[in-house]
């Protein structure tokens, strides 16, 4: 086993899932990242499927593209909007990757007519997966597993961790153990016990934590910690209570370091104490939370609206844009279903509308609804992916004459398939990870709001997407007033529509989200929001 300079910390959550391990680790890279470190961050999940990109929305929220075009969980959004760590196919593992990858070896004769086995075979290359983080200059990689101690599938996860605990040296490698304290409101009482069943579990495994970090509605008090520390065989200073914030999840960077978790785990790694320099950070949570300028009213119009998490990059970069701006933002969110029929009620009083990106018919001539909505009422409209789709047909049904257009993923036979398949997807069987994934250049029109908006001629952003504008009507939809300002170098894609005639009307083939950060939003969502907030006082 190869010896590295860089330094592991393992987040486990305990309890339940969903506590915001994504969070919490992501915050502890940020406030490591601040005292001068390099930090890579990397999630362990283990599902079968190869990558959650196959995944519906509500199994599983919405599918996280990084540069490299993989397609990963949501919470490497989380990981590269705190952090600022740029993720890769290194930073997202299943149990179907680690799977497959023994599976195709042992066809391949690799293991030399051995039997092939979890213990160690698989857990080797969960092991290879966590190591293939330290790369030159990396001082420390976080890495958090998906799922809840005491969860089967895990199990091969879990003891890989704690085997590279032996490989690596203990002051090389960091346990920190994310948990739930349940508040019980018939006895008013915050209860410790299934948190020390889950710290049980992680020592039945051989995993002790270093650092318990506790999940809480409310405070806890002294007799809770002491509890803690002494039933779950952790020090006392390495109890960590994590309260709920209160107004964003930005806040919880600075929770944590108020508690010198970042302190105790420089300590415990035998790593020097840099200053932290939380200043950027907290000015940027202090204009999210007492914004200066009005609310403004933005509606989000999708399939999936009751489901937190299926727009998350979304949501997050409308906030980002909101601090650019320093206005406070009222998000609505739209079933698109709901205004089929022409029932646009729940559209009325926006001051921007946003189609975000989406798959199969269900929905569609709602969002085309909210298009010509936001179009004849000159309401600021940003179209990402599936949202610019829709806004091509949109044009070209309404101002264009074409009143059969639309997409051939919708339509395999129309007469006017202003959208349709890409070339090189046409031979495309398989599902998984076959799309256009990932950044690509685009060049911007001189004088376009999008060029403006990004201050430059020459941008790349991130793609997910089958189906493309088509050439063939090109000229047709630019006559309707539909200008192409963004191309992909060689101008065969269009990859940003926008419409002069139009306050802010900006639809774009890629997904801007995925590289909005608060203390850098992208430049789409800043120009979006800082368009549907002059909108407010017009
Ligand atoms: N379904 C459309 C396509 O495949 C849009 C994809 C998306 O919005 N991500 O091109």
């Amino acid at each position: 086993m190869p010896h590295h300079r860089c330094k592991f910390i393992f987040v486990t959550g305990g309890v339940v899932s969903s506590l915001g391990k994504g969070i919490t680790a992501a915050s502890i890279a940020l406030l490591l990242r601040q005292r001068g470190y390099s930090v890579t961050m990397q999630k362990l999940d283990p599902y079968l499927n190869i990558d959650p990109g196959t995944m519906s929305p509500y199994q599983h929220g919405e599918v996280y593209v990084t540069d490299d075009g993989t397609e990963t969980d949501l919470d490497l959004g989380h990981y590269e909007r705190f952090a600022g760590v740029s993720c890769n196919r290194n930073s997202n593992y299943t149990a179907g990757k680690i799977y497959s990858a023994v599976l195709a070896r042992e066809r391949e004769g690799g293991y030399l007519g051995k039997t092939v086995q979890v213990i160690p075979h698989i857990t080797d290359e969960i092991k290879k997966a966590v190591l293939s983080q330290a790369v030159d200059g990396i001082d420390i990689a976080i890495t958090e597993v998906g799922g809840t101690a005491g969860d089967i599938e895990g199990l091969p996860f879990l003891e890989a961790l704690r085997e590279l605990g032996q490989d690596l040296g203990r002051e090389n490698v960091l346990y920190i153990h994310l948990t739930l304290i349940p508040w019980l409101s018939a006895s008013r009482e915050l209860k410790t016990k299934p948190s020390q069943q889950s710290a049980s579990i992680l020592r039945n495994i051989g995993i002790i934590p270093d650092i318990l970090i506790c999940r809480t509605e409310r405070s806890l008090q002294e007799e809770h910690f002491s509890k803690l520390s002494m039933f779950c065989n952790v020090p006392l200073d390495a109890v960590i209570e994590e309260k709920d914030v209160e107004n964003s999840i930005y806040e919880v960077p600075v929770e944590l370091a108020d508690q010198k978790v970042d302190e105790l785990i420089l300590k415990r790694l035998k790593l020097p104490l840099n200053d932290l320099d939380l200043d950027a950070w907290k000015t940027m949570i202090s204009r999210a939370v007492n914004p200066s300028g009005p609310s403004v009213r933005i509606g989000v119009v999708g399939k999936y609206m009751g489901l937190r998490d299926a727009y998350k990059s979304i949501y997050e970069a409308l906030s980002h844009g909101g601090i650019a701006n320093d206005v406070a933002l009222e998000i609505r969110g739209i079933e698109s279903e709901d205004l089929e029929n022409g029932i646009t009620e729940t559209l009325e009083g926006l001051n921007g509308i946003l189609v975000p990106g989406g798959f199969g018919y269900r929905g569609i001539e709602g969002k085309l609804e909210a298009v010509q909505f936001a179009r004849e009422r000159n309401i600021p409209f940003l179209g990402i992916c599936l949202g610019l789709q829709c806004a091509v047909i949109e044009t070209a049904r309404h101002l264009a004459g074409l009143s059969e257009a639309n997409s051939s993923e919708f339509s395999p036979g129309c007469s006017h398939p202003v959208i349709h398949l890409m070339e090189d997807q046409k031979g495309v069987i398989n599902k998984g990870g076959t799309m256009r994934l990932g950044l690509y250049p685009c060049l911007l029109q001189d004088g376009s709001v999008a060029q403006s908006a990004y201050g430059s001629s020459s941008i790349s952003e991130r793609h997910r997407h089958r189906y493309e504008f088509n050439n063939d009507y090109r000229d047709r939809l630019q006559a309707a007033g539909l200008v192409c300002s963004g191309l992909s170098p060689d101008g065969d894609l269009v990859e940003i529509v926008e419409r002069p005639d139009h306050r802010w009307f900006v639809a774009c083939q890629f997904h801007p989200e995925f590289t909005s950060t608060p203390l850098k939003p992208n430049p789409l969502f800043r120009a979006f929001v800082g368009a549907a907030a002059k909108h407010v006082s017009e």
